[in-house]
């Protein structure tokens, strides 16, 4: 589902991404882990296209990554993305957050937009919150508003930038289990986090990065029992 070949990126001199090869299947679930500053967000970016390649090559689903047009929006709308922040438009009701994307870039009618929109809030549990403002939930109902948002685009690839690392630790739990939800279902995922429970339930592989390079990619019982280089058994001995 995504294919990832070689990918350089530098920010002015700074070589943030390092030959980066990357393959997920449909329906893996891959977990990237790493330090701060290791470029996790960067390849994120460059999964989705808010960054460009300096060099290299993404494929989605088999197409290439374009460089612009109704070709990548398109392609954008099949890679979901979901940030630490959430994001949602302040002066709307979460019900019409899940509901304009739809409406106004899939040009889908409003009515079934607000219903498919409710059916999506139902799955992540906070139906009832639906004629809300954002303000007025937690950042846990908030964050799953947000993922509701993204599946409303019809994702066939979910992207999951910390999205926990903003939350009340009471919070947490409520975001990971609609992620695990997610997972089981069997969409294609990848997920930045430094929640170890999550990769040990949700990953088949987790990918360590360290200074643009991925260090080692492996299934969780593999890497949170026999990491194989220094760089990333000194991470686990930090984050564990
Ligand atoms: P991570 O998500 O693993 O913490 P990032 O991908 O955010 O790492 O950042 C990797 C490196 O790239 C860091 O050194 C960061 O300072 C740098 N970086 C990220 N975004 C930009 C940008 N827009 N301009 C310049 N440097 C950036
Ligand atoms: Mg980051």
């Amino acid at each position: 589902m995504i294919e990832v070949r070689g990918v350089n990126k530098y920010f002015g001199d700074h070589h943030v991404l390092r030959d980066i090869d990357l393959d997920v299947a449909a329906g893996e679930v891959v977990v990237i882990v790493g330090p701060s500053g290791s470029g996790k967000s960067t390849l994120c970016r460059c999964l989705n296209r808010l960054e460009t390649v300096s060099s290299g090559e993404i494929r989605i689903d088999g197409r290439t990554l374009p460089g612009e047009g109704r070709e990548l929006a398109r392609l954008r709308a099949e890679v979901g993305m979901v940030f630490q922040s959430f994001n949602l438009f302040g002066h709307r009701t979460i019900l019409d957050n899940v509901a304009l994307g739809p409406i106004h870039v899939g040009k889908k009618d409003r009515k079934q937009a607000r219903a498919d929109a409710l059916e999506l809030l139902e799955r992540v549990g906070i139906a009832e919150q639906a004629g809300k403002y954002p303000a007025q939930l937690s950042g846990g109902q908030q964050q799953r508003a947000a993922i509701a948002r993204s599946l409303a685009m019809r994702p066939t690839v979910m992207l999951f930038d910390e999205p926990t690392s903003a939350l009340d630790p009471e919070m947490v739990s409520e975001v990971l289990d609609v992620m695990v939800g997610l997972a089981a279902e069997g969409m294609t995922m990848v997920v930045v986090t430094h929640e170890m429970g999550f990769a040990r339930r949700a990953a088949d592989r987790v990918v360590f990065m360290d200074e643009g390079q991925i260090v080692e990619s492996d299934h969780p019982d593999t890497f949170f029992t026999g990491a194989r280089s220094e760089r990333a058994r000194s991470f686990l001995s930090k984050v564990l």
